[in-house]
């Protein structure tokens, strides 16, 4: 799948309180590519993350996904077309207390009224080393577990393209790095296109494409494929 952000803008406000949150950004996604995105706190990186997953709507600019612009889709199908084609990744991992990592993991397939692929699913858990703890809650597993389910569960529905924001902020560096080599796995052996936001520039150098973005302004210092 590829993605073209063309003169995509953010702007909050208005007069004395306006805020260029995204500044006319240009950027091409290709499958396969494996973005960084690294900037200050309140340079504009959670606003670029929505905008180019289809959270959020730009103040002007498009967004297109193998030429459809995704923008332009009512609300109903936009959230349909998030569910089935994108995956995402939180720093807070984000996962139900009351539910097992199973169900988590299976739940946005519920969401969608679909069942879950079992055989996929299973896979996932053992590539991610958590196939022992599915029946576990989320408080009886560490962070890095909690955010590899977390991980589990962005890629059931098989999306294309998972967006992390800050996905090792609340992990130690080893369970981060962990965490990282994971993601970087998982691109590899399925092909998926990653695109993750950070402030740690140890994480933004794994990428083959990075960008960094100050006050709304989004540039591309590195491009190694
Ligand atoms: P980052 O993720 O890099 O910390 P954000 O994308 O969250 O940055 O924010 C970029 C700028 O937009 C900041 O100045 C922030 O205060 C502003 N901003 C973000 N969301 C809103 C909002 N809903 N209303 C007004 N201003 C916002």
């Amino acid at each position: 799948m590829n993605i073209k952000a063309k003169d995509l803008s953010k702007i909050y406000g208005s007069g004395e309180s306006r805020i260029v949150a995204l500044d006319r950004a240009d950027m091409e996604i290709r499958q396969g590519d494996f973005i960084s995105i690294m900037g200050p706190s309140g340079s504009g990186k959670s606003t670029l993350l929505h905008l180019l997953s289809g959270l959020d709507h730009p103040s002007s600019g498009s967004l297109t996904y193998d030429g459809t612009d995704i923008y332009g889709m009512k609300d109903k199908e936009l959230s349909a077309f998030r569910r089935r084609r994108v995956g995402f990744i939180f720093q807070q991992f984000n996962l139900l207390p009351v539910l097992t990592a199973r169900e988590n993991i299976a739940m946005p397939m519920l969401l969608d009224g679909r069942q879950p692929d079992r055989e996929y699913l299973a896979e996932l858990a053992e590539l991610l080393g958590i196939g022992g703890r599915l029946t576990h809650l989320p408080h009886e597993l560490s962070g890095g577990q909690q955010q590899r389910v977390a991980i589990a569960r962005a890629l059931v529905a098989k999306p294309d393209i998972i967006f992390a924001d800050e996905p090792t902020g609340n992990l130690d560096s080893k369970s981060g790095g962990d965490v990282m080599d994971m993601l970087e796995r998982i691109r590899n052996q399925m092909g998926k296109t990653l695109v993750i936001i950070t402030h740690d520039s140890r994480i933004a150098h794994r990428a083959d494409r990075q960008f960094v973005i100050m006050d709304g302004v989004v540039t591309e210092v590195l491009m190694r494929k």
